[in-house]
């Protein structure tokens, strides 16, 4: 069965061809230009490879709410040319073949999920710590969705006692994104992460904000495990100190070994590594194909 994924990103759309076993038989990257550049490039890709149907995750906010006039557009992005864009209506128009449609982040746990480091677990959360900061929560095997899909990376932290910088997020300045985020990273440092390494301080903070999300999300949602991917937590040197600081800010009120003597497989990088976005889009396209049977 050959099906059709993209991962839609601000600055990249990753396009691949693969298979229901989550394989990746092709894959091709464009540019993020204005909506119909880049969507024709897309399209252009998936005419010729006779795909069964297509799973989209892509950068937000969306409108993912299967009910509303907009289901399938990008909402008030920062990124002026896609702002309202009916991105769904477009490849279904020019595909006609079942599309899947939802975050980044949903579909990138997604792949951990089925194929990754929750593959056979019930539920799993996923963090990107990247441009940006966003998670998307799998349970039985479902996207977590409400009203409209979640916006984990805009919670409010505590502040650093030593963190004077004020923030980047443009809504809300100091929530998570605003100071955990790639950009706060390099905007209070005045260097790129990757130029950081060595500067144990600057691991300490984020871990210090990133373990607050987390023990947020584990007492609000309970996910059996948490993988945390993005551009940041390449900084390998990350995960010790988060799992440090969630199991100091849990004080040992949970008591399941996922959060004392075995939380270094709790909390985990991607199994799947760069490649969990574009493979949860197979599964999204091997699910809708599932739901018009
Ligand atoms: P995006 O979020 O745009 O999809 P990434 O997930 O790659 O892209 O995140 C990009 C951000 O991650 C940038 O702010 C970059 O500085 C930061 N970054 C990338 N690699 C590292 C690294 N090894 N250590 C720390 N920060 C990094
Ligand atoms: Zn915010």
């Amino acid at each position: 069965m050959k099906l059709g994924a993209i991962e839609a990103g601000g600055t990249k759309f990753v396009c691949a061809v693969g298979t229901e076993k989550g394989e990746i038989l092709e894959k091709i990257i464009i540019p993020t230009q204005t909506p119909e550049k880049t969507l024709s490039k897309v399209i252009e890709f998936f005419q010729k490879k006779s795909i069964e149907s297509l799973g989209i995750g892509s950068f937000g906010p969306i409108d993912i709410n299967k009910k509303s006039d907009t289901y399938g557009a990008i909402l008030n992005t920062p990124k002026f040319a896609w702002r309202d864009y009916p991105f769904l209506e477009s490849m279904k128009q020019a595909l006609d073949i079942p599309i899947g449609f939802t975050t980044d982040v949903n579909e990138a746990a997604l792949g951990e999920f089925t194929f990754g480091a929750a593959k056979g677990l019930e539920s799993c959360l996923y963090i990107t710590v990247g441009t940006g900061i966003g998670a998307g929560m799998i349970i039985k095997g479902k996207i977590l969705q409400g009203l409209s899909h979640p916006e984990m990376g805009h919670i409010i932290v505590r502040r650093h006692p030593k963190d004077d910088y004020l923030g980047g997020c443009p809504t809300h300045q100091d929530c998570l994104e605003g100071l955990a985020s790639g950009p706060a990273i390099e905007n209070r440092w005045r260097k790129k992460g990757i130029e950081l390494s060595e500067q144990q301080e600057v691991w300490e903070m984020e871990a210090y904000y990133l373990a607050q999300a987390l023990v947020q999300y584990i007492m609000i949602l309970m996910p059996q495990k948490i993988i945390i991917g993005g551009g940041v937590a390449k900084q390998k040197s990350l995960f010790p100190l988060i799992r440090k600081k969630v199991k100091e800010l849990l004080n040992g009120y949970l008591t399941y070994k996922e959060f004392n003597e075995e939380i270094r497989n709790y909390i985990v990088p991607p199994e799947l590594g760069d490649c969990a976005g574009i493979i949860g889009g197979l599964v999204l396209a091997k699910e809708v194909i599932k739901k018009r049977d």
